[in-house]
C-alpha cells in the first residue's frame, strides 16, 4: 500500500517514515531528503534547491516535479511512503498524471495533526544527524554523547533552516501551500487525519492502524 504522509513542519514525518521503513519494509521518498542529498553532492539542481530551502520557501514546482519523477520511473513493487511531496496543488495534480503514466496508485494520505503552537519547540529543538540523518531533540531525544549520532557516529548539528526566521516563514508557506491538500485529498476520498501528539509508538500505531 503506498501512502502520502503529510503535515505542517516539525509534525514527525520523517520520524515516522523512519519507523515505516524499518518495521514494514516501505521505501521513504522524501523531497526534503532528496534536495538535501543534492545539495551535499553540489549537483546543479542542489545548488538551485538550496537558495529556497535556506529562505525557507518552496523549491519551485518544475524543479520538485523532474526530481519526484526520476524516483517514480524507477520503483519497483516496493509499498512507498511520500514525504514532504506533494506540497501544493499543482504538485498534487501533477502526482496524479504521473502515477497514471507509471501505473502506481496512493491508497491514502494520512494527515499528522499537531497543534501550530508546538511546532515551533520542536523545530527550534531538532538536530539532525549530519550523515545517517538520524533526528534528535534537545529535551525530548538527545543523543547519549553531545553532538554524536547514537546510530552511526556522526556529527549531530542543527539543519540551518531550523532556525526561528526561518521556521516562521516555513509554517507560512505550509498554511498558505500545503494545508489547502487536505480538502483535495478529501475529494479524491484518500484523507486520514491522524494525532500527531503523544509519543512515537502512540503516533506510530495509530498511523499503521490505517494501513492494513
Ligand atoms: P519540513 O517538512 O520540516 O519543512 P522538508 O525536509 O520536507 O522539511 O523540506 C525542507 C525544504 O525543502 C522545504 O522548506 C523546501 O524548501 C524544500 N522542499 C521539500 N519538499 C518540497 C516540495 N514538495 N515542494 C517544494 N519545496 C520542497
Ligand atoms: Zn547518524
Amino acid at each position: 500500500m503506498n501512502i502520502i504522509l503529510f503535515g505542517a513542519p516539525g509534525a514527525g514525518k520523517g520520524t515516522q517514515s523512519a519507523l515505516l521503513v524499518e518495521r514494514r519494509n516501505m521505501r521513504h521518498i522524501s523531497t526534503g531528503d532528496l534536495f538535501r542529498a543534492h545539495v551535499k553532492q553540489g549537483t546543479r539542481l542542489g545548488t538551485e534547491a538550496k537558495t529556497y530551502m535556506d529562505a525557507g520557501k518552496l523549491v519551485p514546482d518544475e524543479i520538485v516535479l523532474g526530481m519526484v519523477e526520476d524516483v517514480l520511473k524507477e520503483l519497483g513493487s516496493q509499498s512507498f511512503i511520500l514525504d514532504g511531496f506533494p506540497r501544493t496543488a499543482p504538485q498534487a495534480e501533477a502526482l496524479e498524471a504521473m502515477l497514471k503514466n507509471y501505473d502506481l496508485s496512493i491508497s491514502k494520505a494520512l494527515f499528522l495533526e499537531v497543534p501550530t503552537e508546538r511546532l515551533m519547540a520542536r523545530l527550534t529543538g531538532r538536530r539532525v544527524c549530519s550523515s545517517c540523518g538520524a533526528s534528535y531533540h534537545i529535551e525530548a531525544k538527545p543523543p547519549q554523547r553531545a553532538g554524536i549520532c547514537d546510530l552511526c557516529g556522526g556529527i549531530v548539528d542543527q539543519r540551518p533552516d531550523d532556525q526561528e526566521s526561518v521556521i516562521r516563514t516555513r509554517l507560512e508557506a505550509y498554511e498558505k501551500s500545503t494545508a489547502p491538500l487536505k480538502s483535495y485529498f478529501t475529494g479524491k476520498g484518500q484523507f486520514v487525519a491522524v494525532p500527531g501528539l503523544g509519543s512515537t509508538e502512540d503516533v506510530y500505531k495509530q498511523l499503521v492502524s490505517h494501513l492494513d
